[in-house]
């Protein structure tokens, strides 16, 4: 059985590997900082990668759907 995978940015990512989706868009005040605005997908490696508002919806909707908690009509089927 492969895991159910979701593109963000321009990677593939197992959901089974997210750990949380931020609600808010990233904010930290560096000069330098190229994930502001942008919503943060924190992994379970310690590491994270970075959604717009719209893959963020798609991460929150998938795992919502994966996780069977979410409404399984307009979800993707995996089966
Ligand atoms: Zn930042």
């Amino acid at each position: 059985m492969t895991s159910p995978l979701i593109k963000i940015d321009d990677k593939h990512l197992p959901l089974s590997r997210i750990v949380w989706v931020s609600d808010v868009p990233h904010f930290c005040g560096e000069d330098d900082c190229l994930h502001e605005g942008d919503y943060e997908v924190r992994l379970d490696v310690d590491d994270s990668v970075w959604a717009n508002r719209f893959e963020r919806d798609r991460v929150v909707e998938c795992l919502e759907v994966w996780y069977g908690g979410g409404a399984e009509d307009d979800g993707p089927e995996w089966t």
